[in-house]
């Protein structure tokens, strides 16, 4: 298996050759040549597979450069009852007939993006290990995807994270749970500013090139072809534990902001999992929402990006939403470099063609939009009636759901987070404290291990290098 740039750039590479490895060299994202393709017979032969079995089958078809037994331990490794809390690592929890909440966020910190994260900790560990090579990563949070980072990294040989984020910004809870990390690859940096600072900072780090080379600067974003894999596992594996045969179909509502979790869907989808629709739920920041609905896709500017109470889905451009438009024009990697390349820069977003637009439908995509007092609704509905408390995020994607409920075709939810890590929301909605998992009850009397910083790169480098010797 080889992998190619949605811009054009078609040496061939394989998986570890860009499994460090952010944006293509030409701007572009990878996808692999061509999604292979799993028939009825083999989805029957995974149906009763452990998580990590089925995870070994589905990476092995685009995985050809790690010998299957090494990939086999480090799946093994990470996809354990200890680190994701049951044995079948992404449960299915039935509302009512055909509705569905598949719980994704029962690894460390709470949320999906352990999913993947996890197995990059172990991805990298195992590919800087035989490389001989270090790499540090650097990156800015406004909570999730640092946490996710951190936890993810800890305590793996050749690995170092430097997390910068808005110091006082993030809830008290999202502090205490990078803060207390005492690993010392873990470098937590509290930037005196606002998160587009810290974002400023790792883009003028990351484009000092003999910098970043010298010191094996790298990132962990949602574009990391490896993250996105890693996803595809739960599009089957919620498949398979709401059907009994291969003859039936599902749909699937994603919580959506960067369209890195639905592209896993799409994936899976493209390779001949059953998957009827993929409903694409925003919330006020409702970039993709307006694509679905127009066919236009118009980049927001920062005034025009709120803070919502569901804020990893506060975007104004969504990172993946690339490798869905490859798909969309026919994999015309000049069509999609026209697109993402000047037309985005001169006009701010583009508009597809009638024809390109109503291609659309052919890959199951459909879109609905929640807000705040959805989001309110919503949670209390669902703790009214099923006894159930969701997050907000994952109540944005039920409400939009319930509006796309098909008779005779499960519909599953993915749930993003759990309502512990909002608990203000969720007093707001239902009026009392979201239940916490025992492991994390009083984390935030633990000592802290983080620096302060002003809002200066060269300081963050000087800090960087102090720490890597
Ligand atoms: C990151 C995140 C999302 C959005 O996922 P994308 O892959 O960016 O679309 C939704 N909900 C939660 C809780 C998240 O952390």
């Amino acid at each position: 298996m080889k992998y190619l740039s949605t811009r054009g750039d078609a040496t061939p590479r394989a998986f570890c050759d860009i499994l460090l490895e952010g944006l293509a060299p030409d701007g572009g994202l990878y996808l692999p040549q061509a999604y292979p393709k799993v028939d009825a017979a083999t989805l029957a032969r995974w149906r009763g597979l452990s998580y990590a079995d089925l995870a070994e089958q589905i990476l092995a078809l685009y995985i050809d450069d790690i010998p299957r037994a090494d990939l086999r331990m480090l799946l093994q490794r990470t996809y354990t009852e200890q680190v994701f809390g049951t044995p079948q690592i992404t449960p299915l929890k039935p509302l009512e007939p055909g509705l569905y909440l598949q719980a994704l966020s029962n690894g460390p910190t709470l949320a999906f993006k352990d999913m993947a994260m996890q197995l990059l900790g172990q991805l990298f560990e195992y590919q800087l290990g035989r490389t001989g090579r270090q790499l540090n990563i650097l990156g800015a949070t406004s909570g999730d995807t640092g946490s996710a980072a951190e936890y993810a990294m800890r305590g793996k040989q050749g690995v170092r994270v430097f997390m910068l984020s808005p110091h006082g910004r993030m809830s008290p809870f999202q502090q205490a749970q990078m803060f207390s990390l005492q690993d010392p690859n873990i470098f937590n940096i509290a930037v005196e500013g606002v998160f587009d600072d810290c974002q400023d900072i790792v883009k003028a780090v990351s484009n000092d090139l003999a910098f970043k080379q010298r010191h094996h600067i790298g990132t962990v974003n949602s574009i990391n072809w490896a993250r996105l894999l890693a996803q595809v596992v739960y599009y089957f594996r919620g498949y398979f534990l709401a059907t009994r045969g291969e003859g039936e179909v599902v749909d699937f509502t994603v919580p959506s902001g960067n369209f890195g979790n639905i592209c896993a869907g799409h994936v899976a989808r493209m390779m001949g999992l059953p998957i009827g629709k993929l409903v694409v739920a925003t919330n006020e920041n409702d970039v993709l929402d307006e694509f679905f609905r127009t066919g236009h896709y118009r980049v927001r500017s920062s005034r025009e990006t709120f803070e919502t109470s569901s804020p990893s889905m506060d975007i104004s451009k969504a990172s993946n939403f690339e490798r869905f438009v490859f798909d969309l024009v026919g994999r015309d990697a000049r069509r999609t470099a026209e697109l993402f390349g000047p037309a985005l820069a001169r006009d701010g977003g583009f508009r597809v063609s009638p024809q390109e637009f109503a291609r659309i439908a052919e890959f199951g995509f459909t879109s609905g939009k929640s807000v705040h007092a959805d989001r309110l609704a919503t949670i209390r509905d669902t703790w009214q009636r099923h006894g159930t408390m969701i997050d907000t995020h994952t109540a944005d994607g039920l409400k939009v759901a319930r509006e796309h409920r098909r008779p005779g075709v499960p519909m599953l939810v993915l749930e993003t987070a759990l309502p512990a890590k909002f608990a203000d929301t969720i007093r707001e909605a239902v009026g009392i404290e979201p239940p916490r998992p025992a492991a994390l009850d009083g984390i935030e009397a633990l000592p802290r291990r983080f620096q302060v910083m002003p809002v200066d790169a060269e300081q963050v480098k000087r800090y960087i290098v102090a720490h890597t010797g």
